[in-house]
């Protein structure tokens, strides 16, 4: 027998599949799937891993059902990152070259030069590809691309083309997130922390300090009317700074905020936070108030001074409360001016006293803030001495009252903190002015994707919550960038089109990718491409033959099947590719699908390649091998379940293929006539390939290999003890073998090639046909009586283990004819609790008396318990059980060395005969 080495099998795969997985348009029907490309600035983890390992099982799977898949792969380096990596390696950072040198094995030879961001993106693609290639990904590199390509380029501006034409792109004033040490916008991918910040709107409530003013961040304007005091920090130290001309008291950090925000502004003096203590303020809304000292007030959060509302600001109850608790400011009282039904006059101080909260730093405070918030927002009405409007009605006139008549003013803030860039700078909101954003808030552009997002299959289906909410929620994107690489933005090339913008569309430019790189990108105008992709004819085409064959491969392959990504997409990118996909293509090219999946773990902790919280994929193969790595990605949980990579755990996977491989090479020369028990091997053999494909069509991949593995492996073991004596298996192992080692290649291809030679199967398994169920080899009452008689032998090892007595003989005692009656008709009623009194009007039944309602009990408990797949055969076929103990006394003798009886209940004296139920016999040992 040969050895089982991972490493050979995989040479020898490699070896056969150079070419293999290009993928032609032909008379199949065709499978496209895509995966989001990879942006290469760092090596791969086995996070990454899954990733695309997901895809290639799906696309092998389909490509053995018979159909022309298209599994392409491309690389993103549009963007700042890599910048920002080159000049850290440039300037020696340690973290960086530790991360680099250290955690992703780059040779220092090559990582002196990674001083330019082009070599690193360029280095890491290509070692992106020798891996994916070493875990056996079916992929066609020959439609690989990178997103600086000239022709790349070229299509990109024929797609901002369109949304341009569209009225997608618009010009205007916006609030960004933005990194000052970058000097750059900041996309999601650019962040640290902080991804779920949100900038937000504040009004500035200017009170009156002397000659000065300070500002005060507020949301909810209208509780001007309630201020009863400013918090400051005496911690800290505040300045004096000419904002506009007029001079502001706020912090250090605030006026660094303020200046990005359209305002000039000149920092004067410091003054130190106790010095603004006890000290009053005036604003003509709310008269004459003091400042008061507050450790709470963060100088990072706004203005870095905060207006007070006791009756309506559960934190501004509380910190006054302490203070008043100390005996100070005690003639300060909450002034409400908000009615809201459900609470009393003062709606902060009823909230905090009912939930019994006694300090600031409760867990619960936020929440309740949150709900009073809500509460005067949604059902809140101001005093009828301060207008008697509703709180959301109020909210906007008192915002603009202030602005217009005293001296107020918009201020941008994120929501949570701290939100941190790449760079490790904090970053801040700035407004952009010029900026170009896609309209992302237009309704009618909205409700297209909306309506192309109800027509699309979604994986798993819960995530069309997120989708909906994504497309609700999305405002106008910033898209372009000052620094970085990419296309430059048409209307303005001092620009670049940002990463999250040029990605997009180009699961259509995979179907040319190969073929447009003949053409010289100058020739590529907007007219080449409306040819390609929508057919529009115009005078004066270049290239048409080559032209010809490319819209061809377009109308062939798009639109795509499914799309593949992490949820954590679904908020920018998977949404994004669904709005310009529906700007630029026709109905019938629009996507039809996408998978989500869940996050990597490493050993319980988030996978992380800046915490260095990573496994690297390529040490994983070359540790444990591609097909064990495969094998462990796709049966530790479904593909939009969370994963956890544990080493221990990733051995014991590999025992198991060793386990599949012996066992093939063990059968695949079997040759005895078949026995009684083969034909209940291939019966089941039936529904682990129904079950594997239908696992499979469903992207389940853990399920499905419950199944082609585990499913047909424990099979095999109850085949062998039921073999007779002196028996090795008969030539239908062989059928099994093949099926087997089919069911299985497109998790474990490398073994599976292997194997498949060794069965003498045809051509590369990886194009091999992909087992069909056969009906007609099901035989459901050979499967009913294994059944029974595995769950029997069960059922006597446990007794045994529990007596603990050498027996003598068993007897197994079988259920009468008229529980089998009532059994039967339990378990084929539609209201089980109803057919109790149905089967006890039956005279026979009623001369039983207590003995057939217990019976009825009973076979109602064992019905629930017994398997769906046990109890829906039994209801249409019936089984005798006598004869099948009969049948099976010689192996049962042989199992347990004891001498077997079998009788029928009736007939038997022994009182635990009366327990017998209908595939439960009584077992008596004695
Ligand atoms: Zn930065």
């Amino acid at each position: 027998m040969n050895e089982f080495d991972l490493r050979k099998f995989e040479d020898e795969a490699q070896e056969q599949w150079t070419h293999a997985f290009e993928s032609n348009p032909s008379s199949l029907e065709k499978f496209y799937l895509t995966v989001a490309y990879p942006y290469p600035s760092g090596a791969m983890h086995v996070g990454h891993g899954r990733t695309y390992i997901v895809p290639d099982v799906v696309a092998r799977f389909w490509r053995m059902r018979g159909k022309q898949v298209l599994y392409p792969m491309a690389f993103h380096v549009t963007g700042a990152p890599v910048i920002g990596i080159s000049k850290r390696i440039a300037n020696n950072d340690p973290k960086t070259i530790h991360l680099y040198r250290d955690l992703y094995k780059v040779p220092q030879n090559v990582l002196d030069e990674f001083t330019d961001p082009l070599t690193i993106v360029r280095h890491f693609a290509s070692e992106y590809q020798r891996v994916m290639t070493a875990c056996g990904m079916s992929i066609d590199w020959r439609r690989r691309f990178t997103t600086v390509d000239p022709t790349y380029s070229k299509f990109i501006e024929w797609q901002w083309k369109h949304l341009y034409d569209a009225g997608h792109v618009i010009k205007g004033a916006h609030p960004v997130r933005y990194c000052t040490v970058d000097d750059n916008p900041v996309g999601d991918h650019d962040l640290l922390e902080g991804d779920k910040a949100e900038v937000i709107r504040f009004t500035l409530v200017m009170f009156r300090f002397g000659d000065a003013f300070i500002p005060t961040a507020t949301l909810r304007p209208e509780t001007i009317y309630g201020v009863t005091n400013l918090w400051a920090n005496p911690n800290v130290t505040y300045v004096r700074a000419l904002v506009d001309g007029r001079v502001w008291i706020i912090s250090q950090e605030a006026a660094e905020k303020i200046a990005l925000q359209d305002h000039t502004v000149e920092i004067q003096e410091e003054i130190a936070g106790k010095n603004l203590i006890d000290k009053t303020v005036s604003h003509p809304l709310c008269g004459t108030v003091p400042i008061l000292p507050a450790d709470f007030v963060d100088t990072d959060m706004a203005s870095g001074l905060v207006m007070s509302v006791p009756a309506h600001a559960p934190f501004d109850y509380i910190a006054l409360r302490d203070l008043q608790q100390a005996g100070k400011y005690t003639r300060i009282k909450p002034i409400p001016l908000i009615k809201v039904e459900g609470y009393g006059e003062i709606p902060a101080q009823e909230a905090v006293e009912k939930a019994g909260i006694t300090h600031q730093m409760d867990s619960r405070m936020d929440a309740l803030t949150q709900e009073i918030y809500s509460a005067e927002f949604s059902k809140g009405k101001v005093f009828d001495r301060y207008g008697g409007k509703p709180v959301r009605v109020a909210r906007d006139d008192v915002a603009a009252l202030m602005i217009e008549k005293y001296d107020s003013k918009i201020m941008y803030e994120f929501d949570t903190r701290p939100v941190i860039c790449r760079c490790g700078n904090k970053v801040k909101v700035k407004i952009l002015h010029d900026q170009w954003f896609l309209k992302y808030s237009d309704p009618t552009w909205k409700k297209q994707v909306s309506d192309q997002i109800l027509d699309m299959s979604l994986v798993p289906p819960e995530v069309r919550l997120e989708f909906d909410r994504t497309v609700d929620w999305l405002k106008d994107w910033a898209c372009t960038r000052r620094v970085g690489l990419g296309t430059r933005f048409p209307w303005d090339t001092t620009q670049l089109i940002e990463p999250l913008s040029d990605s997009t569309i180009y699961m259509a430019y995979y179907t040319i990718a190969h073929k447009i790189r003949e053409i010289d990108a100058k020739l590529l105008t907007p007219e080449v491409f409306n040819y390609i992709f929508l057919g529009k004819e115009s005078p004066d085409l270049p290239e048409k033959k080559k032209l010809d064959a490319m819209r061809k491969e377009f109308l062939y392959w798009y639109p795509y099947d499914y799309r593949f990504s992490a949820k954590d997409l679904i908020s920018n990118h998977l949404t994004f590719q669904l709005f310009h996909h529906v700007t630029i293509f026709p109905k019938d090219k629009l996507p039809r699908g996408m998978v989500v999946f869940g996050m990597g773990l490493l050993n319980g902790a988030k996978m992380s390649s800046s915490k260095g919280n990573v496994f690297l994929l390529e040490d994983a193969v070359n540790d444990f091998g591609a097909d064990t790595v495969r094998m462990f990605l796709m049966g530790s949980a479904e593909p939009w379940q969370d994963f956890d990579w544990r080493n221990e755990l990733v051995i014991s996977t590999k025992k198991q293929i060793e386990r599949f491989y012996n066992t093939v090479s063990e059968i695949k020369d079997a040759k005895g006539e078949p026995h009684d028990i083969d034909r209940w091997l291939i019966s089941r053999l039936q529904s682990h390939i129904e079950r594997t494909t239908t696992a499979l069509t469903n992207f389940q991949t853990r399920q499905a290999l419950q199944e082609a593995y585990f499913g047909i492996e424990t099979d095999l073991k109850w085949y062998r003890r039921r073999l007779p004596e002196n028996s090795d298996g008969s030539r239908e192992l062989h059928t099994l073998g093949s099926v087997w080692v089919r069911l299985l290649a497109p998790f474990i291809p490398f073994t599976g090639e292997y194997l498949w030679k060794q069965l003498a199967g045809e051509g590369l398994v990886s194009f091999a046909s992909w087992p069909v169920a056969d009906k007609k080899l099901v035989n459901t009452r050979i499967e009913l009586a294994e059944e029974l008689l595995t769950r029997t032998v069960e059922d006597i090892e446990s007794i045994m283990k529990l007596i603990q007595i050498t027996p003598k003989s068993i007897t197994i005692s079988i259920a009468p004819a008229w529980k089998y009656e009532i059994f039967l008709a339990i378990a084929r009623a539609q209201d089980k609790n109803t057919v109790i009194r149905e089967i006890m009007k039956d005279e026979m039944m009623r001369k039983r008396g207590k003995a057939a309602t217990d019976a009825a009990k009973q076979c109602t408990t064992l019905i629930h318990r017994l398997p769906p797949y046990v109890i829906e055969p039994l209801t249409r076929e019936s089984i005798d059980e006598m004869n099948i103990f009969e049948e099976a006394k010689g192996f049962l003798e042989k199992e347990f060395g004891v001498p077997f009886h079998v009788t029928s209940a009736e007939s038997s004296e022994h009182s635990k005969s009366a327990t017998a139920l209908p595939f439960k016999p009584a077992i008596i040992i004695e």
